[in-house]
């Protein structure tokens, strides 16, 4: 059967189940811990006719290839799902024909799931290019689809990518279009491949910005590994996942907390990249922007409060939600509302109508 589907890089996260379909008739299939539950990952098909610098399924690695029967598949996520070994499926696959054949086959197979009954989560993959009427198509039998960029930039792409389309019209285009059908943001995503192109962090903030701004709700980040036999493995080396762990919280902190990517200009250092840290990138913000601080909790909007470190969405709301119902906004309150832990990360940064705030926590007296 065909391998997982690429872009999950934790070991520990991956796992297989075997499954009786009939007498005689047996299947293994991958599987990933995703962080809703563990789904069936599967790649319809290893055959791919693409050159991707970076992938151990382009068409110059030497491997057994293979590719799954629609039937045979549905069959196995039915019974998967009928066992409890999953809850759900992410379906992706090489290009081992023309992209919107390929895409077209993925979405058959999930709308011959819809039509036997199968009501749990599906993830499927756009190939580049695909058109219009069959984005709609996949958005309608799908909970999410996604569309890969793999680079933060047309000449990174080429770089590494230089088969598998157009980068600005046939990915980028293609999934402002499938963000701009889906008008929900939790159903389309993409991911980059860090490391592998030239990309710099503030080429990939600046990307992912944009991308959020028009509906694109996860932005994923795969540290580059080189692949033995790949051309890439040649010159570059891997990337460490805490880089890609600071991309993940700037895309939360551009997503949910209003941040813009001129705020992380500070903490770039001469390459564009951000520094390894071992404190929070939203504490790393506040530290370099001291012109933000103090924040006044009595009266200050929404956005500035989600500045302060220890202040996320939950806590910011509360704190409004607590000052329209006319409390007034004590320590005591505060540290009620966050949280003792977090009340003394934010204490330095707010300002309490005293010059030097108490760092002993409230609560306690
Ligand atoms: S299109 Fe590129 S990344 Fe995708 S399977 Fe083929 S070679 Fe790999």
């Amino acid at each position: 059967m065909p391998g997982a589907a690429r872009g999950s890089t934790d070991p520990r996260k991956w796992g297989r189940v075997r499954l009786r379909l009939a007498p005689g008739d047996e299947v293994e299939a991958p599987t990933y811990e995703s962080v809703g539950g563990r789904l069936l990952k599967i790649l319809y098909s290893t055959r791919c006719r693409m050159d991707c610098r970076y992938c151990p399924f382009a068409v110059f690695c030497r491997r057994a290839r293979s590719i799954w029967r629609r039937e045979k598949l549905v069959r196995t996520v039915l019974r998967a799902t009928r066992e409890g070994s999953i809850r759900g499926l992410f379906l992706s696959s090489g290009l081992y024909r023309d992209p919107e054949d390929v895409t077209l086959e993925l979405v058959e197979t999930v709308e011959e799931l819809r039509a036997r009954g199968y009501t749990g989560y599906v993830h499927v993959k756009l190939m580049p290019g695909a058109p219009g009427w069959l984005i709609k198509r996949a958005l309608e039998s799908a909970d999410r689809v996604s569309l890969n960029l793999e680079a933060a930039s047309a000449s990174s792409f080429s770089e590494i990518a230089p088969s598998k389309g157009r980068w600005s019209s046939d990915l980028y285009g293609r999934l402002l279009l499938a963000a701009e059908y889906a008008q929900s943001p939790a159903k389309v995503s993409t991911q980059l491949v860090v490391g592998a192109g030239d990309d710099t962090d503030r080429e990939i903030i600046m990307l992912t910005w944009l991308l959020h701004r028009d509906g694109v709700g996860v932005v994923h980040y795969s540290p580059y590994t080189p692949v033995p036999g790949t051309p890439l493995a040649e010159k570059k080396g891997p990337v460490s996942p805490l880089r890609t762990g600071l991309l993940y919280e700037a895309s939360r902190l551009l997503r949910d907390y209003g941040y813009e990517p001129r705020d992380f200009e500070p903490l770039l250092d001469n390459g564009d990249m951000l520094p390894v840290t071992t404190r929070s990138l939203k504490e790393e913000l506040a530290r370099a922007h001291p012109e933000w601080f103090p924040v006044d909790p009595a009266r200050a909007p929404l956005w500035e409060l989600l500045r302060v470190p220890g202040i996320g969405p939950r806590t910011a709301s509360r704190i409004v939600e607590a000052r329209s119902r006319g409390e007034r906004i004590t320590p005591q309150l505060l540290a009620r509302l966050l949280g003792s832990a977090r009340f003394r990360r934010a204490a330095p940064f707010l300002d309490l109508g005293q010059r030097h705030l108490p760092l002993r926590d409230p609560l306690r007296g």
